[in-house]
């Protein structure tokens, strides 16, 4: 079972308790697919915005032994607002480059509510 360490918006931090990032990082779902059953090793936050210490915070990560760094969703997808991080792009560049391009860095945990909502229907639509 592979180690991740998850970095999720401090923004959010009030609004979520990450049940569904651990839930699909166990149950090997979402972004995790590409891994399989993961163990969170750890759990912690950009470090506010504009989220420069994600950086460190990833490396410190790697260093306790996550194989893999996960940007939550309610980074990349905006979840559970509706509301991506508008520095995104900037967190995920810094943090490949110090890590090295070969070291995992997945881009969400889980779907957002209306991609589950879109993928329901059009499953919905192909059984009808
Ligand atoms: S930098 Fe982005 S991810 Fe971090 S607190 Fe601000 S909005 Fe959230």
């Amino acid at each position: 079972m592979k180690k991740v360490g998850i970095i999720r918006c401090q923004q959010t931090e009030d609004l979520c308790p990450g049940t569904k990032d651990f839930a699909f990082a166990a149950q090997g779902k979402g972004a995790f697919e590409a891994l399989g059953a993961c163990e969170v090793m750890g759990f912690v936050s950009c470090g506010g915005c504009p989220g420069k210490r994600a950086v460190a915070r990833a490396q410190m990560l790697r260093e306790r032994g996550a194989e893999a760094v996960v940007l939550a969703s309610c980074i990349t997808k905006g979840t559970p607002l509706g509301f991506p991080c508008p520095n995104k792009g900037l967190m995920l560049r810094a943090i490949r480059a110090k890590l090295g391009e070969d070291f995992p860095v997945l881009e969400y945990t889980h779907p957002s509510a209306a991609e589950i909502k879109a993928a329901e229907e059009a499953a919905g639509q192909a059984c009808g």
